[in-house]
């Protein structure tokens, strides 16, 4: 939602070109919110989501820790005032050199899914604690990530043994249930798997010791989603069932739920057209598209709230697209977006929801455009 403190930020500031705002207040809310349901989890907020040096520091001086995925972004977690031990290595993808590099700034905790990136820590980061990531179906979620991350639990348990068998710290297994995930009971699933895993390597005497529960915490675009205390009962019962009273130390890495809902992005209507003259949709070209940062229209999977200032007055729908001399720059076609018939070229409209996966997402300078600007307030 665009707050009154955006609103004025806009208003006063008059800031030229499309860019986003995200109201630091409203984060601050969204990490209260996820400390009081989840009371017993640590938060790793997934840096990806937004980087933006302002919304680090305030987290780190909340007490976040940070779940990073590249040197770069350790780095990032550390200006901001993250000591090393609040940092999680969290990709499953890394260059050996960066693993050493991440271990050289302090960095111990590393994410795996298979033998091979094991080697490459025990390797070069010595006596470290890896958590293994199984796949998850992804079932629910508007964002999936499930294939590329992960192996099957049976694996997991080759890896981590592997592991422990390097002389690392064999501590415990991840997963990611999809971002935007609105079933509460995905949790449930993938968290029978991991009690597999825990309960298998037990048996050999490697007592793991955290479940790393990701992220998938979803922000409000045009429907309702569950409130965070919604998900952390929904997990902790989860919990209870397949831990019982032995209950792991856990973690979870919200990005999308910590800053999605912070942001708002002013854009500029700079075409309005058809393509035949009965045609009765209408074609509306923003100057921003899937270049400028808004690449979650992919396969038109996040369709974020339009407001404009028509809003109220007769609506028909329209074809959404970007600015870009490239056709892939069309963010809503399949189903069209109704945009009222009063819009006009050169009005401005705010796109809500957009805290998350914009700025990072949006190119260098395609077609000239520059990167998406972003104040945080
Ligand atoms: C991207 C990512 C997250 C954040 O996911 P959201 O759905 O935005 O909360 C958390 N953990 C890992 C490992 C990730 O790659």
């Amino acid at each position: 939602m665009a707050t009154q403190r955006i609103l004025d930020f806009l208003a006063t500031r008059r800031p030229t070109g499309p860019c986003l705002v995200v109201d630091l207040d409203v984060v601050r809310d969204n990490f209260c919110a996820f400390e009081k349901a989840l009371p017993d989890s640590k938060i790793y907020y997934a840096v990806k989501a937004n980087p933006a040096p302002e919304i680090l520091r305030l987290l780190a001086a909340m007490g976040s820790s940070f779940d990073t995925a590249s040197v770069a972004e350790v780095e990032m977690a550390m200006d901001a005032g993250a000591p090393a031990d609040r940092i999680s290595f969290g990709n499953t993808i890394k260059k050996e050199r960066d693993i050493a590099r991440a271990y050289q700034l302090g960095i111990r905790l590393f994410a795996v899914d298979c033998v091979e990136e094991v080697e490459k820590i025990a390797r070069v980061a010595p006596g470290s604690r890896v958590f293994c990531r199984v796949l998850t179906d992804g079932e629910g979620a508007e964002w999936p990530l499930s294939r590329k991350f992960g192996c099957v639990p049976a694996m997991a348990v080759d890896v981590l043994r592997h592991a422990k068998g390097l002389g690392l710290d064999a501590y415990g297994v991840s997963f990611h249930v999809g971002s935007q995930q609105t079933d509460l009971t995905a949790w449930d699933r993938a968290l029978a798997d991991a009690k597999v895993v825990f309960a298998t390597l037990a048996e050999e005497g490697i007592v793991l010791k955290m479940v790393n529960m990701g992220g998938g915490f979803p922000t409000r675009y045009l429907r309702d989603v569950p409130a965070a205390q919604a998900y952390g009962q929904a997990i902790f019962s989860a919990l209870r069932k397949h831990f019982g009273n032995a209950l792991p130390e856990t973690i979870i890495e919200p990005g999308r739920g910590m800053v999605g809902n912070a942001g708002v992005i002013k854009s500029e209507v700079v075409l309005i057209s058809k393509k035949a003259a009965n045609d009765n949709v209408r074609w509306v070209f923003l100057d921003i598209g899937k270049f400028g940062g808004l690449a979650e229209t992919m396969d038109e999977a996040i369709r974020y709230p339009i407001v404009t200032a028509h809003d109220g007055t007769e609506t028909a729908p329209c074809v959404l697209a970007g600015p870009t001399c490239d056709s892939a720059d069309v963010m809503y076609e399949k189903t069209p977006y109704p945009l009222p018939l009063s819009l006009t070229i050169g009005d401005e409209v705010l796109i809500e929801g957009t805290g998350a996966y914009t700025t990072t997402y949006s190119a260098v300078a395609f077609n000239g455009f520059e990167p998406l600007r972003s104040y945080v307030i």
